[in-house]
């Protein structure tokens, strides 16, 4: 079953809880930043920040001169078209039983490529402990029938978390209300952006304005490496196999003597 979580940002205060949520939950340490003319805070994703209020361009109304302030909580997004499982050469980088985007640390070699071709640049890299970290939708919660961290600390519902085709609903019926109260420029994001993401958005104006790719698409140079390097590793691994086969028997052949 594919879990998808929904961000509606026409009910997004940029409270910021989710991210201190988030902090919380999985034991990210605060991380020193500064002043940049802006609100939005830090200014990037890094190893222990997974999750962020994006602060887009103001939106005038023409109608009463007042700015409205578009917000957005971003992260991973759980790509179906994940550029970091296709470039991972360690297959550290996987989708789980839920539909999620996971990285196994364990296996993670530290090479940084899924941080460089990530289409949503999210992933942080630890460069002490040599590992990639990013949003895993607190998948020790979801597995034990918990909602994620910052779902659960939401206080105006404009977190979601569930089953897909229910939050792809709950976007449909805010879209509907939006568009009801006169928003023409209301849409969804996410529902065949990469084949789908596991973060679906109402927005209230175009993604562009949030900071989102209006298209987004995986590098060529991604997809070279993915179809290149994934039957060569295959040759390595067995080749491997092939060397480790000859030797206990050559030992054997030794150990006969
Ligand atoms: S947003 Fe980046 S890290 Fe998350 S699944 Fe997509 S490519 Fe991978
Ligand atoms: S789902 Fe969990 S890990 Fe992801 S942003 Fe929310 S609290 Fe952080
Ligand atoms: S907790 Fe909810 S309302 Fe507050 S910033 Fe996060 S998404 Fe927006």
């Amino acid at each position: 079953m594919q879990k998808a979580m929904l961000v509606d940002t026409s009910k997004c205060t940029a409270c910021r809880a989710c991210q201190v949520a988030c902090k919380q939950w999985n034991q990210l340490p605060a991380e020193q930043t500064e002043f940049k003319d802006t609100y939005e805070n830090p200014a990037n994703f890094s190893p222990v920040t997974w999750t962020k209020i994006v602060f887009g361009k103001e939106i005038p109304d023409p109608e009463n001169g007042r700015v409205h302030w578009p917000f957005s909580k971003q992260g991973c997004m759980h790509c179906t078209d994940a550029a970091c499982i296709k470039v991972c050469p360690a297959n550290a980088i996987y989708r789980t039983e839920l539909g999620t985007v996971y990285i196994d640390e364990d296996r993670c070699i530290g090479c940084n490529y899924c941080a460089a071709n990530c289409t949503y640049n999210v992933i942080g890299f630890d460069r002490v402990a040599n590992v990639a970290r990013k949003c895993t939708f607190c998948f020790d919660r979801i597995t034990n029938g918990e909602i994620p961290a910052c779902v659960k600390t939401c206080p105006t519902g404009a977190l979601q978390f569930g089953d897909r085709d229910e939050m792809v609903a709950l976007a449909k019926k805010s879209l509907k209300n939006l568009q009801a109260a006169g928003n023409e420029k209301a849409n969804i994001y996410g529902l065949t952006e990469l084949d789908g993401l596991g973060v679906i958005y109402v927005l209230e104006d175009g993604p562009k304005t949030y900071g989102l790719p209006e298209d987004p698409k995986i590098r060529l140079s991604t997809h070279i490496w993915d179809i290149i390097f994934k039957p060569v590793r295959v040759l390595v691994v067995a080749a491997a196999v092939f060397a480790l086969w000859i030797n206990r028997g050559e030992s054997k052949k030794k150990e006969g003597l």
